[in-house]
């Protein structure tokens, strides 16, 4: 699935990881160049062998992947870092998520209060990366690898370690603008706790919406050519977030019934766009409804500090 415009020199594939079997979940983007090919996000170490054979299909193999660019360190983006690394990757990251991957265990401590039992199935193996191999960037820095050029972002708000990069007319947008499956349009947000923020992201997608580009890729799933309406119905998604939890959580529910009701109208999204079972199973997958309302919920308890928490 190569993407060429005028405007862009260089060629980038989609490698689709098949994660948990499901087709167009979870991305890794392949940018060949001179001398090898950078990846923009990796992906968990559960799908590797998906990872391998996508590189594969244009020719290349893990040696040759002189740099991945993260842009976060979720394990659904970079869980197989350690891997890469070890196999001669450079890995570029935020400057909050370096201390996590050069010692991950503070990292999947807390994956493991999210996810629980099924850790290993979701996520497989988590390797350290070493001092050596890590890259710290900062907003706004231009990256070079040999003829390539990308831009990091700095752009909290789903996480506080997020870049988003723009490459040539490009943004690898990782979660901050969203999670869009190919389909009917539509567009959902990932708030995980506990650094989900809307204003920090409202920031974030204001900052994104003063770079030109006109291409956006997120992690989850594909290169779209309609970026300037892709940024406002992120936007628009954030509005409809905050004007429901304002009413969901006046009624001070306990998490659980919070939980309940925001499947509810995810669900209720989702048929007004018109998304088959299959397609709201997809999203649900890459982006568990139950997660959100989990970040909701402690966004508006911690952060906001509306009430006690009890
Ligand atoms: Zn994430």
């Amino acid at each position: 699935m190569p993407v060429n415009t005028n405007r862009s020199k260089h060629r980038i594939f989609i490698l689709d990881l098949n994660f948990m079997e499901i087709k167009r979940a979870i991305a890794a983007y392949l940018i060949p160049h001179s001398n090898g090919a950078v990846l923009v996000e990796c992906g968990p170490g559960s799908t590797l062998d998906a990872l391998q054979l996508g590189l594969e299909e244009y020719n290349f193999r893990i040696d040759d992947v002189t740099d991945v660019f993260l842009t976060h360190i979720h394990l659904d983006h970079a869980g197989a870092a350690g891997w890469l690394a070890r196999n001669g990757a450079r890995i570029h990251v935020h400057p909050i998520g370096a201390p996590h991957l050069l010692n991950p265990e503070k990292l999947l401590a807390s994956a493991g209060r999210i996810y629980g039992q099924l850790m290993d199935t979701l996520w497989g193996e988590v390797l350290p990366v070493p001092q050596s191999h890590l890259i710290v960037h900062h907003d706004g820095e231009n990256i070079e690898v040999h003829d390539l050029v990308l831009r990091a972002i700095d752009t909290p708000g789903h996480a506080n370690h997020h870049f988003a990069y723009i490459f040539e007319n490009t943004c690898f947008s990782g979660d901050i603008a969203g999670v869009r499956l190919p389909g009917p349009p539509h567009l959902r947000l990932p708030m995980p706790p506990p650094e989900f923020h809307p204003e920090k992201w409202r920031n974030s997608l204001n900052k994104l919406s003063q770079v030109e580009f006109d291409h956006i890729a997120p992690t989850h799933f594909g290169i779209y050519t309609d970026a300037k309406w892709h940024i406002s119905r992120a936007n628009k998604a954030l509005d409809d977030v905050e004007a429901w939890m304002e009413k969901a959580m006046t009624a001070d529910p306990p998490v659980e019934v919070l939980q309940e009701e925001f499947v509810r109208w995810a669900r209720h999204l989702s048929q007004r766009d018109g998304l088959d079972k299959d397609l709201v199973d997809s999203y649900e997958v890459t982006n568990p409804s139950w997660m959100s309302a989990h970040g909701i919920y402690r966004y508006w308890k911690k952060v906001l500090n509306k009430q006690p928490e009890g």
